[in-house]
């Protein structure tokens, strides 16, 4: 017979209470997973709790198995980690000739055709074994397969403080009684749960380059994996054809009725594009290698008029689990049916999970804004040494920019810590600077550290001082 988990007490709210530990993660993506291993490591009791039945988020259970050099900690662990155990694949000029410089290729087609590259991927699955592992090592407390729904608070002096995190488990609800609590989401629904404030998604500042005045969020994606492609008959199929984006097998598609209006539009409707072919829906068929030769990732994106805010809105997370679904029918059976290379191919696995690139912004002790990154602005309070990344979202420019321990703090909550998609940058700042699996990888080891320090000082992390960076 099972024995049934007592609970430790009822919360005031009247929530059995199962775990009163010293740190509470919210969420297992790169960002909660990192600190709940490194609070753990430094000592302190943990409980991660995660929605899905692995850590890793995006990366994982979202299929994003994009693998990048370490960094540094515990992501250079991970990375290493993925290796030995046999998680890492890497597609090269050797055993992908046509791929380097080709439009089909989501990372590699700004390269020249021909030229020398290493696209590695880790899978998805095996690696959020590994994760799940790591985590059991180091004796982190992690509960999978429930789904963070709200807070318990006090009041603490001018600002406020959890006491509990409410989750919704198969047994109903439970309590998470802690003393720091880490917003692990990547889309700051524990600073939403708390009332805290926040910048919604597509709130961008208006004087950069491509500021949207409809402030439409940048849509969100589903991943998903084809297996079985020969894409040396893909690219003999491009160069013969003289058709390297495969249009004219669009264009042929679409006269038969076989390709739905959303999918591989050249241009956004009414001509505006302000965000990049990537970003408006599907200007082609975009994937990169994973997990071996013949099996490719491919990208649905929400399309960018839709503007379905995913994070908030219950009905606009629907429409896209539904709506991508139905796109991602509609093309591998445009890929199957048309393009050579493709004929022997299926759909092997779609994403748990719609990704959001663009949710809440969280607003903290400091907002890391355009105007730190273009005047290159030093912090006393830097969590990193200076480090220099093209920012995208600022035409491309290059700064050397320091990100400071107040982005890691919400306003008006003492003891939650932010970490990955969730800092408090500004949108312009956080996309495709900082939200990447490396970058949020640190943060929440930073966000981990701070914790343990906050507990074994007695302290809450705004009380925290931080003078030197970790790395
Ligand atoms: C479509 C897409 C493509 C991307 N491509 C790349 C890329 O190529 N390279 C790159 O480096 N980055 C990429 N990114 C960005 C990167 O994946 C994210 O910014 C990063 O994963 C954010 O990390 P995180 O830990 O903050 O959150 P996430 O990775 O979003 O993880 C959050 C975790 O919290 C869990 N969670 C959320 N809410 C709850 C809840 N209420 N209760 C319990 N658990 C919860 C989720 O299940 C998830 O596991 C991409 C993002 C998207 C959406």
């Amino acid at each position: 017979m099972i024995e049934r988990e007592q609970p430790l007490g009822i919360s005031p709210g009247g929530v059995p209470v199962v775990a009163d530990v010293d740190v509470v993660v919210i969420g297992g993506g790169p960002g909660g997973f990192a600190a709940a291993l490194r609070a753990r490591r430094e000592g302190c009791t943990v409980v991660m709790v995660e929605r899905f039945d692995m850590p890793g988020g995006v990366h994982t259970s979202g299929l994003q198995g994009a693998a990048n050099t370490g960094v540094g900690g515990i992501h250079t662990e991970l990375m290493d980690r993925f290796d030995r155990e046999g998680c890492l694949y890497t597609a090269d000029e050797i055993s992908l000739p046509d791929w380097a410089g080709n439009p089909l290729a989501h990372y590699d087609h700004y390269l020249a055709p021909g030229s020398p590259f290493k696209r590695t991927s880790f899978n998805p699955d095996g690696a959020g074994n590994v994760m799940v592992r790591m985590l059991e090592e180091a004796g982190v407390q992690a509960i999978y397969g429930a789904s963070f729904v709200d807070v318990e608070m006090d009041r603490d002096g001018e600002g406020r403080r959890i006491t509990h995190a409410i989750i919704e488990t198969v047994a109903g609800r439970q309590a998470l009684r802690g003393r720091v609590f880490v917003e692990g989401t990547g889309t700051a629904e524990v600073v939403a749960r708390c009332g805290a404030p926040f910048v919604s998604g597509g709130g961008r500042q208006p004087e950069t380059v491509t500021a949207d005045p409809e402030q439409r969020p940048i849509p969100g994606g589903l991943l998903w994996i084809m297996n079985g492609v020969d894409f040396a008959q893909t690219a003999a199929y491009q160069r013969q054809e003289n058709d390297p984006t495969l249009s004219r097998l669009i264009n042929k598609a679409r006269a038969a009725g076989d390709i739905p209006p959303e999918l591989y539009r050249p241009r956004m409707d009414g001509g505006k594009n302000v965000y990049g072919e990537h970003y408006i829906g599907h200007p082609t068929v975009d994937m990169s290698p994973i997990h071996g030769p013949g099996s490719f990732i491919l990208w649905q994106n929400v399309p960018y008029e839709w503007a379905l805010h995913m994070d908030e809105d219950a009905a606009h997370a629907s429409r896209a689990k539904v709506e991508l679904r139905r796109l991602i029918h509609a093309e591998a059976r445009f890929l199957t049916k048309y393009v050579p290379g493709f004929q022997n191919a299926v759909i092997a696995h779609v994403g748990r999970y719609v990704g959001v690139r663009d949710g809440r912004h969280p607003i903290g002790e400091y907002v890391f804004s355009i105007d730190d990154a273009r005047q290159e602005r030093r912090f006393p309070d830097a969590v990193t040494r200076p480090m220099t990344k093209t920012f995208f979202w600022d035409a491309y420019r290059k700064y050397t920019f320091e990100v400071p321990y107040r982005c890691f703090l919400p306003k008006e909550v003492n003891n939650l810590l932010l970490t990955g998609a969730s800092l408090s940058f500004t949108f312009e700042t956080i996309f495709m600077v900082m939200r990447n699996f490396p970058w949020c990888t640190q943060t929440g080891e930073i966000a981990g550290l701070a914790a343990a320090r906050s507990v074994q000082a007695g302290i809450t992390p705004k009380q925290l001082p931080w003078t030197e960076p970790l790395f």
